[in-house]
């Protein structure tokens, strides 16, 4: 099944009211079932784009997810690249920095889990914390620019071009990008962080910091539309996924996935005659070694 994504996808240079984008739409699946059978067909085609991407060597594949807590990006990440075996796929995970890590710009410890030609990265949570998190909070924004620094007046713009060029620096070198958004309403969260407590298995997702950072709310949310306005362009497209519906986003995200792998292309390598004819002599010997 193929789901039109232009309604999630972000234009360049729009401006973006997150409120005004819905959480909750009628899901593109009918029943249970149904979904289960969408999301194996997307896992299976995954898997073969995935192995030709891999063969074919060409390009990169970087996938961004962002979103507040409990919105589903393990979810989503385990239930998408379910088929897609490990060699070649990376997930990264990005946490507050270390010292080391802070002693550096902000987009330095990306740059060493970027994916290779034929590989796919994905980042679940990444460099855009610094314009997020960091923004929201003074004190993260101090631990970044180290002691002595003082912000500059310009210094989220600034943050938002050096992630522009970066980007693009990224593509004309290879590398796609695609950015995905797990959109959550309030209330959603509530009732997720509720089953987080009330179901023991889920206790360990669970930490103070989580309630915290939800009275956060509104200035994620700005931080969010603002950088996503800043940050999308037609070669790293930002996509705003509505996600109270879990299996509603993963399905999404899998058709995100799919038309990035499928917008490469990707093809075995051909193989010249004179190669089919060296194979054919192996074939030969193989053959042979038997007898
Ligand atoms: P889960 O959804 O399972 O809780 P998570 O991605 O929230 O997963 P955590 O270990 O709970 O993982 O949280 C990582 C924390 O690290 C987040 O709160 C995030 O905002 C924070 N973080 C990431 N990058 C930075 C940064 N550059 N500066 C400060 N904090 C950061
Ligand atoms: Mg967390």
């Amino acid at each position: 099944m193929e789901i039109a994504l232009k309604t999630y996808r972000i234009p360049e240079g729009k401006s973006l009211d997150l409120k005004k984008r819905k959480t909750n739409v009628s899901p593109v699946y009918e029943s249970k079932t149904d979904y289960e059978a969408i999301l194996a067909d997307h896992v299976a085609r995954l898997a073969d784009l995935q192995q030709r991407h891999y063969a074919a060597n060409a390009h990169g594949l970087l996938i961004i997810l962002q979103a507040m807590d409990a919105a589903g990006k393990d979810g989503v990440i385990r239930h998408v690249m379910a088929g897609v075996g490990p060699q070649g796929c990376g997930v990264f995970a990005f946490k507050r920095p270390s010292d080391t890590e802070l002693e550096h710009d902000f987009l330095w410890r990306a740059v060493g889990k970027l994916p290779g030609r034929g590989e796919i990265a994905i980042f679940n949570r990444s460099y855009y914390e610094s314009v997020l998190v960091v923004k929201v909070h003074a004190k993260s924004l101090k631990e970044e620019i180290g002691p002595d620094g003082t912000p500059g007046a310009q210094l989220w713009q600034e943050r938002y071009r050096s992630i522009r060029d970066f980007e693009r620096h990224l593509h004309v070198n290879g590398t796609r990008i695609v950015k995905i958004f797990l959109h959550v309403s309030k209330e959603e969260q509530r009732q997720r962080f509720l089953a987080r407590i009330d179901e023991p298995h889920k206790n360990w997702k669970m930490t103070p910091a989580d309630i915290e950072e939800r009275q956060f709310w509104k200035d994620y949310r700005r931080a969010y539309e603002a950088c996503i306005e800043a940050t999308s362009t037609k070669e790293a497209p930002w996509y705003v996924v509505p996600a109270d519906d879990k299996e509603n986003a993963r399905l999404i995200v899998s058709q995100i996935v799919l038309d990035a792998l499928d917008g490469l292309g990707p093809e075995y390598p051909e193989i010249s005659l004179e190669q089919r004819g060296q194979l054919q002599a192996i074939r030969a010997q193989l053959l042979a070694e038997g007898e």
